[in-house]
């Protein structure tokens, strides 16, 4: 699944492609992708004439502003957009195809027909699902240190999770919580309110530099990820935790382990990530008598 890096690598290729182009006609091909408006028809009609000026990331979410308008995308498992010329021909699973006034086309192409498609008047999709309950934004600089420590504080969820839900933070996936909780040494089965403020600290900086790395990177190319001019990512090869099973730990060379936890695949190092914290306690003999 295209997590928060392969998103903004789609959004950022978007952007160089489709800003400007105006929607000459939007055609559906398959219905269960639109989900709002219901009527593919009124889903077409509303998009017809209006231009695309931008088109913007909230987690793993991409937003196309249009004049008045705006269409909130998620790829989910194996969604992709492509720009072609009117004329070349339909690759198999093509499900959507907006049509541009200059003669191209993106066309959306979904093998597992997951993604989603919803219209909002501009500015009333915060409101509404998919995107009001979306929780911190790992990149933008309203993710403090402090802001994180809030919002996870008390939590008793296992941590790993805790942050795959997207009402804590907006983006993280399956591969990039095993890496951050790699990088800041906690094991993916503490709960929240397990982690001292030191381990808190590591992990929101784990978090930020693995995704920066990724977006840096062009996203990871597990699977079947390729960004929107088809370009692979290159981040696999940096990953250290996530799909390492059977591999030497970077850091301690113990081979990685496997479990699944909340029905995920979960990789982590059993030495650098203890389960829990072991306090070494202070050896408490006979009390010292001073002679
Ligand atoms: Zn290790």
């Amino acid at each position: 699944m295209p997590e928060l890096p392969e998103v903004e690598t789609v959004v950022r290729t978007l952007n160089r492609l489709v800003v400007g182009k105006q929607i000459d006609d939007v055609r559906v091909l398959l219905n269960r992708i639109i989900q709002a408006p219901r009527e593919p028809e009124q889903f077409s009609g509303a998009l017809k004439g209006q231009t695309i000026h931008g088109i913007e990331r909230r987690g793993k979410f991409i937003r196309f502003l249009l004049d008045d308008l705006v269409l909130v995308s998620h790829l989910r498992m194996e969604g992709r957009y492509g720009v072609y010329q009117e004329d070349e021909p339909l690759e198999k699973h093509t499900h959507v195809i907006f049509h541009f006034t200059d003669g191209t086309e993106l066309r959306y192409r979904d093998v597992r027909q997951f993604g989603t498609m919803h219209i909002f008047a501009a500015g009333e999709e915060w409101s509404q699902p998919p995107l009001h309950k979306l929780g911190l934004e790992p990149l933008d600089e309203s993710f403090t240190l402090k802001a994180f420590r809030e919002r996870i504080a008390g939590r008793t969820t296992k941590i790993k999770p805790l942050l795959l839900n997207q009402e804590y933070v907006a983006g993280l996936g399956n591969i990039y919580v095993d890496e951050a909780l790699f990088r800041s040494g906690i094991h993916p089965e503490r709960t929240a309110e397990s982690l001292t403020r030191k381990e808190t600290e590591r992990l929101h900086e784990a978090i930020v530099h693995t995704l920066r790395e990724a977006v840096d990177a062009g996203g990871s190319s597990i699977k079947s990820y390729v960004n929107g001019q088809g370009e692979m990512g290159m981040f696999q090869q940096q990953l250290s935790a996530y799909g390492r099973k059977g591999i030497p730990c970077p850091q301690c060379g113990t081979l990685i382990e496997k479990t699944v936890l909340g029905g995920r695949g979960t990789h982590f190092c059993p030495r650098c990530q203890k389960p829990k914290r072991v306090r070494r306690r202070v050896p408490s003999g006979p009390p010292r008598t001073d002679l």
